[in-house]
């Protein structure tokens, strides 16, 4: 390869180090941070930013990407993950970047104070503001194209609003009359009692284990949101606890686990070059959903987990692995997406991206929107939203400009039905390994086929090759009609 390849590489090599350190300091931000050093921090990672952002717009990058051409596989992939960061960083004006950062940053806090007081007026202006800067940026980066579509790409290059609505305009039907049915069924038990909390990470941790999580590369911390970050080969997650609800702890770190293993995985001779991240946030979730629920909430590891909590926290009141299973797989009315079981979780995702795709487009006001949101949930869910805080005004998510990427967790949900359904016919007895606790052939057939890629194909063709077909809804579908048709018996 030529001397301009190298070059690039190893600039390349020192701003992906760069990213690692801003990472970690969001990790210890949220972990272990004195709480009078928040000022200092912001202060420190805004240094940090500015670093990174005159080195993703430095002109050697644009000499080198136009000296260094050809090369293998890896070397295209890297060229086109370095060319598609430099062409987004130089598509927005300079101005209006800082303008979305300084908006952002002080909406959350406006967002979060009318969460608290249920009260979308006092939020609205500031969406609106929001909103209108994103709308710039994305026309910026979309050359004439869709500016939605343009959004789309930060988090999953490849995609299209058009693709998604077809996959998600399928789902959504059969998901509602598959939540219509589960409701109006008799429920398996609920969890009651307490759960000492040291306990829960304890066993948490050795869940962690369990799942492949490797705790000399890795961390586990108790944070308000869990969360997983970094790369390579210092990749943590946090967790949290609730005394009467150790499915939370539970389930939270084997959905971060999932995440953490994908970064764990993926080639170590990708070490800090853009191939060796997970290569979208769609991707990611796959690997986290999978880990969660289609191995986590499977009646094969469930009956295996029921032992462990027995051993860990005595008879809690429901002796049987079957009755357990169910409890586990409980549906429940709920207003809260990140609370949400796997068969009313989708149409949490779906609504949002149906309001956003309208607001970015100018075909909904924001003014109109907490009434959209109202009027859609009361459909698809069948119960109305009581609160703001319960319904539009959720997630920090719009308030600091992520339009395009609640998307992603549904596709990732997509994506792990085929990759489970993949996973089923490589691994037959399946269901015999995770009875025993054992993830090993799992997790070792995801590592394989999909995680030591990192960044080396592109986000829908790594999934295509893991599975052997184009990705589709069709196996998300099956599962969850099974599944839940069986425990419900509807
Ligand atoms: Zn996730």
């Amino acid at each position: 390869m030529s001397t301009a390849y190298d070059e690039l590489m190893a600039f390349t090599r020192e701003t992906e180090a760069l990213g690692q350190v801003a990472g970690r300091l969001g990790w210890d931000q949220e972990t272990t941070m004195p709480r009078g050093a928040a000022a200092q921090r912001a202060e420190e990672m805004g240094a940090l930013e500015s670093v990174l952002h005159a080195r993703r717009m430095d002109p050697r990058v644009s000499d080198w990407l136009a000296k260094a051409k050809g090369g293998d596989d890896e070397a295209k992939a890297h060229l086109r993950h370095i060319q598609r960061d430099f062409d987004r960083a130089s598509k927005v004006p300079a101005d209006l970047a800082a303008e979305l950062a300084r908006t952002t940053s002080m909406a959350q806090g406006i967002w979060a104070e009318a969460r608290a007081n249920d009260d979308f007026a006092a939020f609205a202006p500031t969406l609106e503001r929001v909103l209108d800067l994103r709308r710039q940026e994305g026309a910026a980066l979309a050359d004439g194209g869709d500016p939605y579509d343009a959004l789309l790409q930060d988090y999953e290059p490849g995609a299209t609003a058009e693709q998604l609505d077809a996959m998600f305009g399928a789902l959504r039907p059969r998901l509602v009359d598959l939540r219509d049915k589960v409701l109006g069924a008799p429920a398996p038990a609920a969890l009651s009692g307490t759960f000492d909390e040291s306990a829960q990470m304890k066993l948490s941790r050795q869940i962690a284990k369990t799942f492949g999580y490797d705790m000399s590369r890795g961390r586990v911390d108790k944070a308000v949101h869990p969360f997983s970050s970094g790369s390579g080969n210092d990749v943590r997650i946090t967790t949290r606890t609730n005394p009467t609800d150790p499915f939370n702890c539970i389930y939270s770190t084997i959905h971060e686990v999932g995440h953490a293993a994908y970064e764990q995985n993926i080639d170590q001779a990708y070490l800090l070059t853009p191939l060796g991240r997970g290569v979208s946030m769609g991707v990611h979730e796959s690997q986290s959903r999978i880990y969660e629920n289609q191995l986590g909430r499977s009646r094969a590891f469930t009956g295996w987990l029921h032992g462990q909590m027995v051993d860990v926290f005595g008879d809690f009141g429901i002796s049987d692995p079957d009755a357990f299973y169910g409890t586990v797989n409980r549906v429940h009315q709920g207003f809260i997406r990140t609370e949400s079981d796997e068969v009313q979780y989708n149409l949490h995702v779906l609504l949002r991206f149906d309001l956003e795709r309208q607001l970015i487009a100018g075909t909904l006001a924001v003014a109109d929107l907490e009434e959209a949101w109202n009027t859609r949930f009361e459909a698809d869910f069948g119960y109305a939203v009581d609160k703001p805080s319960n319904g539009v005004l959720q997630d920090v998510h719009w308030s600091v400009g992520l339009f395009g990427y609640f998307a992603t967790y549904s596709l990732g949900n997509v994506y792990a039905g085929c990759l489970h359904e993949a996973l089923s016919k490589a691994v037959p007895d399946l269901d015999a390994q995770l009875a025993a606790g054992d993830t090993a052939a799992a997790t070792g057939w995801l590592r394989d086929n999909l995680q030591r890629h990192g960044g080396l194909y592109e986000p829908r063709e790594v999934i295509e090759r893991a599975c052997g077909f184009a990705p589709n809804e069709a196996p998300l579908l099956s599962y969850l009609e099974a599944k839940f048709g069986e425990i419900y018996g509807v």
